[in-house]
């Protein structure tokens, strides 16, 4: 099988590679992404991460595959987007969040023009942060059990009403992209609908859920009677369910293409593990561990393996049913174990005398571990992708 015929050659994605190395070097806000920590944690720091990512959209890096009417690039293509993703993530720098791109594709698929016209634009300037309004207290695995309702009015506005729950950013977005239910006779995916809710509306309460780590990442959010006008329905009535169905296997590439994460894992544990002593003789002389180590680090080859393997075939338009799936499972599950063996090791042996880069390693994963519960959860659990896989791609029967 030859390349398209649109594919950048070698030379052309090292230049391109090199500009966006140059820019995060040059417009990255001064403070490192942290895992578990990536909300901002004061108004200075939200300004920083506004003027960061717009930066990024104004430099085709983020938003390249919209189309160019709208501000994408003509020359770009997917490879662009591998790129720019492990760079940021090898740079530590702030990624941009992620439900603003999903939100942004769900515009740009089922929005009206008008919609188009008036929303795409304050996302790029970063005016406009987005979160995600699905789950609920009794609707999480199970999205199609959602039952926050809208009811319409006679000018065709509605009303919206009910609780949402672990919105990521709710605290600091401007605007949500809600399913509700709004046909009240209606039962699991039929009678929900899109909908586009500014979170400053009367109405709308977001009470921050404090995780594990002391910081602030997901949300509560109660509507009650939000009133929003006709034109913030997304596509036609009852047409809910497709629409969030269309972002849901991009935002698990969204959290599985994070690999480059798993090998700053691997790094930090190398690095703790060459500076520790364990029982008065260097840690890498203790063969479990050594065995251990090598077997975590093929994990994450494998991980990484698979979504360079994605990316080709999505370019020839061979992706797999249920990749998506793939993708996520493995980085949320690779992520957890070698957090969670860094963090054990770490607390297991001496560091004594070494320097802050082994202090800043232990810290970084254990930060992970803590937060590594939250891949294997969020944007579908564990369980949810093996299901879907059994079902989807190797057509078990379902119970
Ligand atoms: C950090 C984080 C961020 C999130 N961000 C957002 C967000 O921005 N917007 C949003 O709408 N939601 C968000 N969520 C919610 C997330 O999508 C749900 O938590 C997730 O879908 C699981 O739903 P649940 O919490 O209700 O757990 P449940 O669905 O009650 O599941 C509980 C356990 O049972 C298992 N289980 C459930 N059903 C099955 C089954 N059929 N077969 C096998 N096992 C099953 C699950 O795997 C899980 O282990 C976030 C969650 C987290 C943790």
């Amino acid at each position: 099988m030859s390349a398209p015929a649109n594919r950048p050659d070698d030379a052309a994605l090292a230049e391109f590679r090199h500009r966006v190395r140059a820019h995060i070097g040059y417009f990255a806000p001064p403070f490192a992404a942290r895992e578990g920590r990536r909300a901002p944690e004061n108004a200075e720091q939200e300004a920083e991460l506004r003027r960061w990512f717009a930066t990024l959209f104004e430099a085709g890096f983020v938003g390249g595959d919209w189309p160019v009417e709208y501000g994408g690039r003509a020359d770009h293509h997917p490879l662009h987007d591998r790129i720019v993703s492990e760079e940021l993530l090898r740079a530590r720098a702030p990624r941009p969040v992620d439900q603003v791109n999903l939100a942004a594709h769900v515009l740009l698929q089922f929005g009206s023009e008008e919609q188009k016209a008036a929303l795409l634009p304050p996302i790029r300037r970063s005016e406009h942060v987005w979160c995600q309004l699905l789950s609920e207290p009794n609707a999480g695995s199970d999205i199609a059990a959602v039952r926050c309702r809208g009811t319409r009015n006679d000018d065709g506005s509605w009303v919206l009403t009910g609780q949402k729950t672990w919105i990521t950013d709710g605290h600091w977005a401007d605007m949500g992209l809600a399913l509700i239910r709004t046909d009240p006779s209606s039962t699991r995916h039929h009678g929900l609908s899109a909908f586009v809710v500014p979170l400053s509306a009367p109405g709308v309460e977001v009470r921050p859920i404090r995780t594990i780590n002391e910081a602030i990442e997901v949300n509560e959010v109660f509507l009650d009677d939000v009133t929003i006008p006709a034109d913030n329905l997304i596509g036609e009535p009852g047409q809910g369910w497709a629409i969030i169905m269309a972002g849901l296997d991009f935002e698990r590439f969204g959290i599985g293409g994070n690999v480059i994460l798993l090998e700053l894992l691997i790094d930090d544990l190398v690095t703790v593990a060459r500076h520790a002593t364990l029982d008065g003789k260097p840690v890498f002389e203790h063969e479990d561990i050594r065995q251990t180590i090598a077997e975590l680090a093929v994990e994450v080859e494998v991980a990484k393996a698979f979504i360079d393997d994605h990316v080709e075939r999505m370019i020839f338009g061979a992706d797999g049913v249920g990749d998506g799936s793939i993708a996520k499972l493995s980085f949320a599950e690779t992520y957890h174990r070698v957090s969670a063996y860094g963090t054990e090791l770490g607390a297991m042996v001496c560091t004594v005398g070494a320097d802050d880069s082994v202090a800043q390693a232990k810290q970084r994963l254990r930060e992970c571990w803590l937060w590594s519960r939250a891949y294997t959860v969020s944007g579908g659990s564990s369980e949810m992708m093996r299901n879907i896989l059994a079902k989807r791609r190797l057509l078990l029967p379902s119970r």
